[in-house]
């Protein structure tokens, strides 16, 4: 028979990192699952500057990276599987990935967030060319050029303020006439010369001839329609969307209890199902940050080693 884990966590975010750390110390038999690589998002992110103990400039996959040791360190197994099917009801859980199965006593997921596309004509075609969520991953790849960044929250701003150490000028199109971005962010990127805005602006279709060139977009206060165009020698240009994120939990719907796709818990991180928790930000929650992910990890753990031993 397959080895029954005491503790399964899928997603090697920060809140699944945790969770492993604090299962592992407690001497849990402890399998963190991660579809990718660990990190989650802060793997994507080019600055974790508000965690604390962070350094200042130490970028995402560092910290992951540390975090990852830090669980394997306490005994943690780390495999790389994603995870199609869940058998939750029951004492034994089983999880199902292509061509294996992982049981375990408890589960602890921590799948996040992915990021939300803009749904517009081309923006599927222009991905990888042209088209991006990742900052850090591509940035470096439009060194001298005008390249726009889509939103206005935290992660638009901030990874807009990144770019510029790259491209030529940033343009942030914004569907508002303010940013939801937290004020430091906001006065930052107003301070920094390479960033402008374009207000009430929403993208309407992407173009271009293998790579993108050219971003449709529409003043929605007037109705005039733009067409933003490549001005570099190369006739390319990028586009950054960062216009939030949405959790992958659809496998979920109709056995956990799910609010706008977020899977909800107890203060405790129990889900309606004995055994199975939630933790970061694949849950039902009011701040989604590193650190409140992986206090998140640390709660649902020790409730898992609680339920484990009867206790709940
Ligand atoms: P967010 O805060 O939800 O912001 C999404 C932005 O995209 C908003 O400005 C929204 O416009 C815009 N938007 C949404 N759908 C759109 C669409 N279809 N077309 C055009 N624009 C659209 O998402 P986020 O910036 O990814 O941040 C997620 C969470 O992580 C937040 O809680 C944030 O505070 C946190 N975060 C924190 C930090 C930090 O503290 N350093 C860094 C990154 C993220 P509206 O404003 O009009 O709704």
């Amino acid at each position: 028979m397959d080895k029954i884990y005491d503790v399964i966590i899928v997603g090697g975010g920060p809140a699944g990192l945790s969770a492993a750390i604090y299962a592992g110390r407690s001497n849990l038999a402890t399998l963190l699952i991660e579809r990718a690589g660990e990190g989650g998002q802060i793997a994507t992110s080019s600055s974790v500057e508000n965690y604390p103990g962070g350094f200042v400039g130490e970028d995402g996959a560092v910290l992951a990276a540390r975090m990852a040791e830090q669980c394997k360190g306490f005994g943690a197994e780390i495999v790389y599987a994603e995870i199609k099917e869940y058998s939750l009801e029951g004492e034994v859980k089983r999880l199902k990935a292509y061509g294996k199965e992982f049981c375990g006593r408890t589960v602890i997921i921590a799948t996040g967030n992915s990021p939300t596309r803009l749904g517009v004509p081309g923006e599927a075609e222009f991905a990888g060319r042209g088209v991006s969520y990742c900052a850090t991953c591509d940035g470096p790849f439009f060194k001298d050029i005008e390249i726009y960044v889509a939103g206005g929250g935290d992660s638009a701003v901030e990874e807009a303020i990144y770019l510029t150490r790259f491209a030529k000028k940033v343009t942030v199109i914004h569907r508002r006439d303010s940013l939801r971005a937290s004020k430091s962010i906001q006065d930052e990127a107003m301070a920094n010369e390479k960033i402008s805005f374009m207000w009430d602006t929403v993208i309407k279709e992407l173009k271009g001839k293998g790579l993108l060139d050219t971003i449709v977009a529409e003043n929605v206060k007037t109705g005039e329609i733009k067409e933003l165009h490549a001005t570099g020698e190369d006739g390319m240009t990028a586009l950054f969307v960062f216009v939030g994120m949405k959790p992958e939990t659809e496998i979920f719907e109709g056995i956990l209890d799910l609010e706008n796709g977020y899977i909800v818990t107890d203060e405790e991180m129990r889900t309606n199902i004995a055994g199975v928790f939630a933790a970061g930000d694949v849950r039902k929650k009011s701040l989604r940050q590193v650190i409140t992910a992986a206090a998140d990890g640390a709660i649902a753990a020790a409730n898992a080693d609680r339920c484990l031993s009867g206790n709940v």
